[in-house]
């Protein structure tokens, strides 16, 4: 079998680690092609030392500057290239087979794009991209042949309860499932109780209780912003009605996401919260492969527990499913005006309750318009950003 040659977009983040991790399980598989980052220099050499890379792109300039001096001196022949553009070139070019999207945020969406557009296997694990621009993101992959797999472990798990010949972006109505059901943990604030919100510190938000992930997808959990943008990440990978997809929570994270189907069934896929899980899934698709992920002990696990969201502690879910329903550039609003409000608490410059209040106001200033055009996406994600950040400044109430 050819080797595939893979790009991963944010390489040393959460999701980046963990797939050079199961990458380097089967070397006969897979080759590392391009390896990207901001601007973190030491985690990005460490990584071009490990895997030697053919290219390694930092976005930031000065950051490129200090790779590319700490590599020579090391002897290592991977070529370093900076911007933007360096991230689209190692997307596109028939030298990649596979590109993992794990830049978070609205970052990850030119070369997300660009992957699609340019017909690659492309695992997605960067949601905003698809709560972004839903609508053009399925196109260029129905244009181009692009095969796209779900890395996000809710939608992994309902991509795995899928039949085999089911393609993303195609109406799961169609293989008999009438709907999803997308399992939350809840976060670390599931208990804790509402009048002691205001308190809420970044650290104690990044402190999930069962998965290890990125500040800002951790913050997302906390507030379940994460769960609404998957409600939206799920209604384009799915092609499913706002009303087919409902949350519930699921403390254990065991059962990951489960689909419903016409005869009654329900079916779901079960592991450890561990990502290694969805991304061996991805890569090895449709075969399968080792991950490093411990086999799920169940009688350790013991009970699962499954209990309705309460939208008094979650307003941001319910803000999720109201700018999915409104439609057009509502979820690209929502997106910016999130990105910016978790921005600000984790620079403690708002509480943690104001983060659904900025989103909120945003959502009520910025008219939503057809989302047809990646110009129209990238003008409703900078005119909500710029209100969001103007509201924080203006009524973010300092902890
Ligand atoms: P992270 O913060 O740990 O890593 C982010 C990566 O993106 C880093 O490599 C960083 O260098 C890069 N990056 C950040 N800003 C950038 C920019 N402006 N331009 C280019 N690169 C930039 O994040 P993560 O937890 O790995 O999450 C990555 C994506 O995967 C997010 O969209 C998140 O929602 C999604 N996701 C993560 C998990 C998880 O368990 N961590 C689970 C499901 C989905
Ligand atoms: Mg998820």
């Amino acid at each position: 079998m050819a080797l595939e040659r893979v790009t991963i977009l944010g390489s040393t983040g959460s999701i980046g680690v963990s797939t050079l991790d199961v990458l380097a399980r089967d070397p006969e598989r897979f080759e590392v092609h391009a390896l990207t980052a901001q601007s973190n220099v030491e985690k990005l050499a460490e990584q071009c030392l490990a895997h030697r890379p053919a290219v390694a792109v930092m976005v930031d300039p000065e950051a490129g500057a200090a790779l590319r001096d700490l590599l020579q001196r090391a002897g290592v022949g991977t070529e370093v290239r900076v911007g933007v553009d360096a991230l689209i070139e190692v997307v596109s070019g028939p030298e990649v087979d596979v590109v993992m999207a794990a830049i978070v945020g609205a970052a990850g969406l030119l070369p997300t794009l660009a992957a699609a557009e340019a017909g690659k296997r492309l695992l997605l694990a960067n949601k905003e991209a698809l709560v972004m621009s839903g609508a053009l993101l399925i196109d260029a992959v129905a244009r181009s042949g692009a095969k796209l797999l779900p890395v996000d472990s809710e939608h992994n798990a309902i991509f795995q309860c899928l039949p085999e010949a089911y393609t993303c972006g195609d109406a799961m109505h169609s293989c008999g499932a009438e709907g999803i059901w997308l399992t939350a943990s809840g976060g670390p604030f599931r208990e804790r109780p509402l009048d002691r919100f205001g308190e809420i510190t970044p650290e104690e938000a990044c402190a999930h209780p069962n998965w290890d992930m990125g500040r800002k997808i951790s913050v997302d959990s906390a507030t379940m912003m994460n769960k609404g943008l998957e409600v939206i990440e799920a209604r384009w990978l799915f092609a499913l009605e706002p009303e087919a997809i409902r949350v519930v929570l699921h403390p254990q994270s065991v059962v990951h996401s489960m689909v419903a189907y016409t005869d009654g069934s329900v079916l779901a896929q079960l592991g450890n919260p561990d990502m290694r899980t969805p991304i061996a899934h991805t890569l090895a698709w449709p075969r399968r492969m080792g991950s490093g992920v411990s086999p799920l002990d169940l009688f350790a696990v013991g009970r699962l527990d499954f209990t309705p969201p309460s939208s008094e502690r979650f307003p941001c879910l319910a803000l999720a499913y109201h700018a999915l329903e409104a439609g057009g550039t509502a979820t690209t609003i929502l997106n910016a005006a999130n990105e910016v409000a978790v921005e600000a608490f984790l620079d403690r410059r708002i509480s943690f309750p104001t983060i659904a209040q900025g989103i909120a106001a945003t959502l009520d200033a910025v008219t939503s318009s057809p989302a047809d055009s990646l110009e129209g996406i990238l003008a409703a994600d900078a005119e909500a950003r710029d209100y969001a950040g103007h509201w924080v400044n203006r009524y973010g109430h300092r902890p």
